[in-house]
């Protein structure tokens, strides 16, 4: 199959690179010449653990190439796939279809022959209808069929979720479309992942409501852990004690600073919007949008609290700014929150991430970025955990109390044990423990 890639970032470009590994004859297009270029010199614009490699492998075979030439691209392709962002709209929370539009304007003009247009990105019910009609308007003798076919992949596991999904969803009934999408995904389909086909409504509304219930579980488990904080139990126990019940499932039971990402605060937006206009109120979903903005800035209280409740000249080293580990992602991190409730209220921080400082720098004012965990801690009066990378689950816990020149250890993703680390002599603060 010939596909064509609109919009190469975290989605566009992990999935135009395992395609090509299936086997398809891939083009990557972006409008951002600057990310095609280093594209194009073997740079990677995003870190996902493992992207490189099977860029380099793929193009090396002559099976993905890149460009930001959207009509050249587009000229030829059996599939043409819109992976351009849906960030929320200014003001109102609504998904910014800006972009989605757009594309499909511009993808209009080139098509040539049978083309299946498929929307990648995570969009409201109705955008498979909007794009069928901008491109119709745009182009009334082109043949095509457009389908929904949304995208489940995490990031920092990109790559594995793509190539073994729990699931693949396609919406779409249309035959000869069908037909192009069964062929794009037949390896998955020899690997016996589950390849459903829906409507495309239900495909678009799929995505939503697996965005939205994660998000709830978080929340969940995050408000369970507030009520063990106060009866003196420990959360851990308490989301091993349900998670084991296979109608519950253990996983998103880790409780922590609030969810945050490119996805779920987005995502559970734009469903409370389309509920609210299509007057199906989601008042489960509406009260976990609302718990989980308050806790973000809560954990920087808590930080606070753990110091004895004034930061006021104090210095703050923070451990981890991604939003999860393997990342370089900020979009919505709970760590802007967190360390702009400690400027607030007066305090100084110096912050360490593997990957993601460079993105840091573009959302958060006044923080000193440190070359490593250990310098970050050196000289500060507390330490906090934000992300739970994996170089942060072993730190020498006796060095970083000789580095302190305070005693307080706030761990916001339960990594450590309160015994070793009051052993040392740190003051220990975690979640829900
Ligand atoms: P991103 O911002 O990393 O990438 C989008 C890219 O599209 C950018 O590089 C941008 O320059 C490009 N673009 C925009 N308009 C274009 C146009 N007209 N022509 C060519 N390129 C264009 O976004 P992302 O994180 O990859 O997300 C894309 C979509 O996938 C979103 O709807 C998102 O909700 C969804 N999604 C994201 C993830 C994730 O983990 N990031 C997971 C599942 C679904």
């Amino acid at each position: 199959m010939r596909i064509t890639m609109v919009g190469s970032g975290y989605v566009g470009l992990v999935s135009g690179a395992c395609f090509a590994d299936f086997g398809h004859d891939v083009i990557c297009v972006d409008k951002d010449a600057a990310k095609i270029d280093a594209l194009l010199a073997g740079r990677m614009p995003i870190y996902e653990p493992g992207l490189d490699a099977l860029v380099a492998s793929n193009v090396a075979a002559g099976r993905l190439a890149f460009s930001t030439d959207l009509a050249a691209s587009v000229r030829g392709a059996d599939a043409v796939f819109i992976a351009v962002g849906t960030p929320s709209r200014r003001g109102d929370g609504h998904a910014d279809l800006s972009y989605v539009h757009a594309a499909a304007e511009e993808i209009a003009g080139a098509i040539d022959g049978f083309t299946v247009i498929v929307d990648k990105s995570t969009v409201p019910v109705g955008t498979g209808d909007e794009v069928e009609r901008i491109i119709r308007d745009a182009n009334p003798a082109a043949e095509f069929a457009v389908v929904s076919n949304p995208e489940f992949l995490r990031e920092g596991a990109a790559i594995d979720d793509f190539k073994r999904p729990d699931r693949v969803v396609i919406g779409s009934d249309d035959p000869r479309a069908l037909e192009v999408m069964r062929a794009i995904y037949r390896p998955l389909a020899i690997g016996r992942s589950p390849i459903i086909e829906m409507s495309r409504r239900a495909a678009e509304l799929t995505k939503y409501a697996g965005n939205a219930f994660l998000a709830t579980k978080i929340t969940f488990i995050n408000e369970i852990a507030d009520l063990c904080e106060k009866v003196g139990a420990d959360v851990q126990d308490v989301a091993r004690g349900i998670g084991l019940d296979n109608r519950i499932g253990a996983k998103f039971l880790h409780a922590g600073p609030g969810y945050g990402g490119s996805c779920f605060p987005k995502d559970t937006l734009a469903l409370l919007k389309t509920a609210q206009d299509c007057e199906a109120p989601q008042r489960i979903v509406e009260a976990v949008v609302a718990v989980n903005d308050q806790r973000k800035r809560a954990m920087g209280r808590k930080i606070i609290t753990a110091m004895g409740g004034d930061v006021r000249d104090k210095t703050i080293a923070i451990l981890g700014l991604t939003f999860k580990p393997n990342t370089d992602d900020m979009r919505d991190s709970p760590a802007i929150s967190i360390i702009q409730t400690l400027q607030d209220a007066g305090a100084s921080v110096r912050a360490y991430d593997p990957e993601g400082i460079e993105q840091a720098k573009k959302v958060l004012d006044d923080v000193t970025y440190c070359e490593g965990a250990y310098q970050a801690v050196d000289g500060a009066d507390a330490v906090a955990i934000v992300t739970e990378w994996n170089q942060f689950r072993a730190l020498d816990l006796k060095r970083i109390k000789a580095l302190l020149k305070g005693d307080v250890l706030v761990d916001l993703r339960n990594i450590y044990a309160r015994a070793d680390v009051e052993a040392i002599g740190l003051r220990y603060t975690a979640v829900g423990r």
